[in-house]
């Protein structure tokens, strides 16, 4: 089967990907939903949402701060790198991930569509003016804004928040002239990124799926592959340059 996508995937010119929290869980960053989710000590609501951060900043920053602590201390792992490889394949080629942790960045990937933002950024809670990356937060002593006055929150899309825009926008026309949509890790729940794959398939594009998990996205899918991320993309990526060099 997976001969058969790389025959695929040599013949297709644009290409998009389409990452969640699974392709970095190999690198030891806990994902939200599966097994051994984040969500089954706190509940999302709690922390990840504006109203959390108006009635306890100061919790809501703890969290964050242990966030940042853990994804600083953590590395791509070979998904990430064969991302970062397989951009080369392809005329055109756009990832896009839900994921805020750097990863992909990281490993090199020239250019990312950050669906819900970056937790390292920062910014105000007020005027949306952007603040140095740098800025440490004390929660107990939250920096404010020079502009405003407001608090310093972090450059993240919130439960209940609007993806940002222009990055939405961009991966909803890069989805529907991908002639290959890959979706990685992801539950394929969390709207509206769980539309770019159906978008994708929808104007043509072969769709494939991986994810140890069923999604709903499975039965749609022209490839599904219940394996990890982190072992099956270089196995692809293997396959292709064994092709590609003959
Ligand atoms: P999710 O937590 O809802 O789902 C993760 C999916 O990854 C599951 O379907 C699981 O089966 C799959 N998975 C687990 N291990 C895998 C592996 N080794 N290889 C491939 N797949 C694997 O994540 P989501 O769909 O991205 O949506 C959750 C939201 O959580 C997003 O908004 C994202 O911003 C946020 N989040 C981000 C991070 C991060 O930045 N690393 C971590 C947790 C949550
Ligand atoms: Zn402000």
């Amino acid at each position: 089967m997976l001969e058969k996508l790389a025959d695929i995937i040599l013949r297709c010119k644009t290409g998009a990907v389409l990452t969640g929290a699974g392709i970095s869980a190999e690198s030891g960053v806990p994902t939200f939903r599966g097994d051994e989710g984040l969500w089954k000590k706190f509940r999302p609501e709690q922390l990840a949402s504006m109203d959390a951060f108006l009635s306890s900043p100061e919790v809501v920053w703890e969290w964050y701060n242990w966030r940042r602590e853990l994804v600083s201390k953590v590395k791509p792992n070979p998904g990430h790198f064969a991302l970062r490889e397989i951009e080369e394949l392809f005329d055109s080629f756009t990832l896009i991930t839900q994921n805020v942790d750097n990863l992909h960045q990281v490993a090199g990937s020239s250019r990312v569509l950050e669906l819900h933002g970056n937790i390292y950024r920062n910014k105000c809670v007020n005027c949306n003016t952007m603040h140095d990356p740098e800025l440490e937060i004390k929660p107990d002593d939250i920096p404010k804004c020079g502009k405003c006055g407001g608090q310093i929150r972090p450059d993240v899309v919130w439960f209940g928040e609007m993806l940002p825009a222009a990055v939405i926008d961009e991966a909803f026309e890069k989805a529907e002239k991908a002639d290959v949509f890959i979706s990685v890790g992801t539950s394929a729940l969390v709207q509206p990124a769980a539309s770019l794959p159906l978008i994708a398939k929808q104007h043509g594009a072969t769709l494939v799926e991986i994810n140890p998990e069923r999604t709903p996205l499975s039965d749609l899918a022209d490839f599904h592959f219940p394996a990890k991320s982190g072992e099956l993309l270089p196995e692809l990526m293997t396959l292709l340059k064994e092709k590609t060099t003959g």
